[in-house]
């Protein structure tokens, strides 16, 4: 018999058969995977997800830069009004900051359509990659995703940046308005107009939800696409869930990590509040309501029948997870405990655990 070992995952918590006797014929006829061929694969999700998170925070910070840039016009039209704020003509200011967020709603929508196109390329890439380093070798084909759908999130994205550029504008206006009647002094409009369209500001909070949410959103179709494409070659091929790891995330996103389901199905999510569940592709699925959809960060990636997973319904928490949610330390403890058959690792498991949430409260 071929001897085998477990070997975990530093990141995923995945627990993967491995096969000490690489090219066996045991091997070649199942989907045990040599130590390598195990770390390769983790190695190449961890890149994966690192890419998408760039990708994001690429798209977030030129939309930062797109605001920020209508802010500057708005200043440098400011400072050319007169120091008596009496003579300042409101109608051509007004008409002159809706010219620069016009400008920055646009340099914002480019922006993003960039990021979907990466992350669109990346979604796609991520099966082939992830599975040709585990040893299952897919062959690379032409997009699957069709291009009407990227364009039809482009031109959503598109709109919901021109609405929170009019929101700001009728907000910059408010404050204009102000200060011609004398209200306020110009520079307390100045700093309110810096509030308004900052980085903490309001239009920044929701450009940074649509950019997080779409281009999460382009990925994971994209990887769909790809995995449906993948489960033709590779019988078998399943999809996993697996959480974000957000301090904030949704507790039924949570209990979802780690279900793997065969590649056309659906996962059946819990909704948050008022009972019954719902029916998702994958994460961020445009079928799903909003309410699953919204800022999530979880992600699919593939699994194999062989390739077992020791925690097939969840993934540690970490510290500070629990600091923030205590309750998620008591979930995991139930579940391992359900798990393991062994009463000394049992034991030993809330020893670990109860240690954990002694170091959340004391930080
Ligand atoms: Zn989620």
């Amino acid at each position: 018999m071929v001897p085998q070992q477990q070997q975990r995952s530093r990141y995923w918590d995945i627990t993967i058969t491995v096969d000490k006797e690489a090219g066996s014929a045991r091997a070649a006829s199942s989907n045990a995977l040599t130590p390598s061929r195990a770390k390769a694969f983790e190695d190449e999700v961890q890149r994966h997800l690192k890419w998408r998170t760039a990708i994001i925070k690429e798209g977030r910070q030129d939309v930062l830069a797109a605001l920020q840039g209508a802010l500057a016009e708005i200043d440098r039209r400011l400072a050319q009004q007169p120091a008596d704020w009496q003579l300042w003509h409101l109608g051509r200011l007004r008409s002159q900051v809706a010219a620069a967020l016009g400008h920055g709603a646009e340099a914002a929508s480019n922006a993003v359509k960039k990021a979907l196109a990466r992350a669109e390329q990346l979604g796609e890439s991520f099966v082939p990659d992830a599975l040709g380093a585990a040893g299952v070798q897919v062959p690379r084909m032409a997009p699957g995703l069709s291009a009407d759908v990227v364009e039809n999130i482009a031109s959503f994205c598109t709109s919901r940046m021109q609405d929170v550029t009019h929101e700001a504008q009728q907000a910059i206006n408010h404050q204009l308005s102000l200060t011609v009647l004398g209200v306020q002094t110009p520079f307390e409009a100045t700093r309110a107009i810096h509030k308004i369209l900052g980085a903490d500001g309001a239009a920044m909070a929701r450009s940074e939800r649509i950019v997080r949410t779409e281009v999460a959103r382009v990925y994971a179709l994209a990887q769909q696409s790809a995995m449906e494409r993948a489960a033709q070659v590779v019988p078998g091929l399943h999809k996993q869930w697996r959480r974000s790891g957000k301090m904030h995330s949704r507790k039924s996103h949570d209990r979802m990590d780690g279900v793997h389901i065969a590649v056309l199905r659906h996962f059946k999510v819990s909704r948050e509040s008022g009972g019954g569940t719902d029916k998702m592709l994958h994460p961020l699925d445009p079928g799903a309501p909003v309410s699953q959809t919204v800022n999530c960060g979880c992600t699919c990636i593939p699994w194999m029948p062989g390739w077992q997973v020791k925690y097939p319904d969840y993934k540690p928490f970490s510290v500070k997870e629990i600091r923030v949610r205590p309750e998620r330390s008591r979930r995991a403890e139930k579940k391992e405990m359900k798990m393991s058959h062994c009463p000394a690792w049992r034991k030993l498991s809330c020893l670990i655990k109860n240690y954990t949430i002694c170091l959340a409260s004391m930080k």
